[in-house]
């Protein structure tokens, strides 16, 4: 924890880490059981990636709103996700769509390295003062459409997308590498499915986690992105 994050700590009303030891028994009730996960869940201060004015909700179970019309996932989906990609201390991994940056400090304290894309310069601004303000040299951000992935690094041991897509996107399955788990939401605008690809050789196996409901990633393989409104 830096300065700025022990500040917070004592600025929240109430006790932040009473609020994280709830927050991590209601995950093991939820059925989640990676102590790496939880443990890390725990510890990082989840209501410094969110504004001050969602403090008193920052540990509860639903999403919340950041910057840019975004959000940051709940807890439970957060913690799934990450259980599910099995991190290693030495994997790579490229995450699509940082927003406030909390799954990217999750990732960056379980694995080797994080190439996390962004799309929106504004959310990434704050949130690459922040990602290094608590001290993540791992992390490498970009500026960028995700669905195409980082080919420059590639090939990765996992990756995760944070926002949706209406199909897989090709791009990013070919910078997986072998053994490789990525994890994401593909379905409709409304209502996605939560899907864990593996790669084994020239194999891909799919299993679906269950159903969810994620913004969209803006993209060439993702949605398309907004029409300008035309003014006549
Ligand atoms: N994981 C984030 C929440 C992400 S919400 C957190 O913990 O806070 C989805 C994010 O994907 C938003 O920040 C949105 O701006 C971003 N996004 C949308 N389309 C994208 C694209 N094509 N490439 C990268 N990021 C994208």
């Amino acid at each position: 924890m830096n300065s700025d994050q022990q500040g917070a700590e004592e600025a929240f009303s109430g006790s932040p880490q009473k609020d994280r030891r709830l927050m991590v028994e209601r995950l093991r009730a939820q059925g989640i059981r990676d102590e790496r996960v939880l443990e890390v869940m725990g510890r990082i201060p989840r209501h410094c990636f969110i504004s001050e004015q969602y403090w008193d909700q920052a540990y509860a179970n639903h999403p919340l709103p950041i910057e840019e019309g975004q959000t940051i996932s709940q807890p439970y989906i957060v913690a799934l996700m990450t259980e599910t990609l099995a991190l290693k201390r030495t994997d790579r991994v490229l995450e699509i769509g940082t927003g406030s940056g909390y799954q990217t400090a999750i990732l960056a304290e379980l694995a080797a390295e994080v190439y996390t894309i962004e799309r929106s310069r504004v959310l990434l601004m704050g949130t690459c003062a922040r990602l290094e303000a608590a001290g993540y040299p791992n992390v490498h951000v970009r500026l960028g459409d995700g669905t195409l992935g980082w080919d420059e690094f590639s090939p990765y041991d996992v990756i995760i997308a944070t926002g949706a897509t209406p199909k897989v996107p090709p791009s990013l399955l070919r910078q997986l590498g072998e053994g490789g788990r990525f994890v994401l939401p593909a379905g409709d605008r409304q209502v996605q499915r939560l899907w864990l690809i593996e790669r084994h050789k020239a194999e891909l196996n799919k299993r679906e986690l269950c159903y969810c409901s994620f913004l969209p990633l803006m993209g060439k393989e993702g949605w398309p992105e907004e029409e300008p409104t035309r003014h006549h």
